[in-house]
């Protein structure tokens, strides 16, 4: 698979108020994440999640090693604009995301920083709000938006820009549970329509939706798996300090005794409907 994110023995740490102590949040990081997939990166808290994925739109730099971005160096100063087209960023917060009085303009202001044309921002801004579940709403206030509505406002915007990677920071913690599974579901329907997804979480619940599970500790790459080879190979997470699903749990016990399943489950309830 080709990859979209390259990240190469890369070392960092923040500046500290004393240079001497050699701190170090990402030690040696090695990882290739291909156009189109799924990835959740998990890990407990201070872990080195966010700073992770701030490297990959060029938000920080390592000390030492490279990150490449379709191929280009977030080191590289002339790079970031490609970069940061690239790769979109959603945040744990969608207050501190929305900056206008109106939907549309919300999702418009990104546009206007790029100089996209007046006729394809209205275009770009129907799709994106389509996307997300959102068209109709162009005129109403961000202000006056439930959380989730919010969120995938924040994320119409991202989408609007047509970036190849969307990277979700803890986008979901700040929800209500009915927040939550509308962006769940958003950021699901948008790995099936070709992005490429990177989601950063503490949840391992969220991190089962994805394909591929990394398990990030003590500022190192612990585990990097598929997640059927999880299900199947009952690996012990709690030593990272995670909890593992109730229906991650039944599933791998149901393996172990030899009981077929025909894909993964993702849910009690998809459990449930499979063993019915
Ligand atoms: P996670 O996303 O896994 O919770 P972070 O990447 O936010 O972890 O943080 C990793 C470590 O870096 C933590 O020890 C945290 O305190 C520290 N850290 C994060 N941001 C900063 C910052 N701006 N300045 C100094 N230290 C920071």
């Amino acid at each position: 698979m080709e990859p979209i994110i390259q990240v190469s023995n890369v070392w960092f740490k923040y500046p500290g108020e004393d240079p001497s102590v050699e701190y170090f949040v990402l030690r040696d990081i090695n990882l290739s994440i291909g156009i189109g997939e799924y990835v959740a990166i998990i890990g407990p808290n201070g872990s080195g999640k966010s700073t992770l994925a701030r490297m990959f739109n060029g938000l920080l730099l390592p000390n030492q090693g490279e990150i490449k971005i379709a191929g280009l160096a977030t080191t590289t100063l002339e790079n970031l604009w490609d970069i940061r087209k690239t790769v979109g960023m959603v945040f744990q917060n969608p207050d501190n995301q929305i900056v206008a009085t109106t939907v549309r303009d919300d999702v418009a202001f990104g546009l206007e920083n790029l100089g996209v044309p007046r006729s394809e921002m209205q275009k770009r801004i129907s799709r994106a709000l389509e996307a997300v579940g959102l068209s109709g709403m162009e005129e109403s206030a961000p202000h006056y938006l439930s959380g989730g509505q919010k969120q995938r406002l924040s994320i119409a915007g991202i989408l609007a820009m047509q970036p190849k990677v969307v990277v979700f920071d803890e986008a979901t913690s700040m929800l209500d549970p009915q927040g939550r599974k509308e962006v769940l579901n958003l950021i699901a329907s948008l790995h099936q329509s070709g992005t490429t997804v990177v989601h950063i979480t503490h949840s391992a619940e969220e991190a089962f939706l994805a394909k591929r599970i990394l398990v990030i500790a003590k500022g190192q790459i612990q585990l990097d798996l598929p997640r059927d080879e999880l299900y199947k190979q009952s690996i012990n997470l709690e030593k990272w300090g995670l909890e593992v699903p109730l229906p991650v749990q039944l599933h791998q016990r149901l393996i172990k005794r030899g009981i077929p399943l025909t894909d993964h489950v993702k849910s009690t309830e998809d459990l449930v409907m499979q063993i019915w």
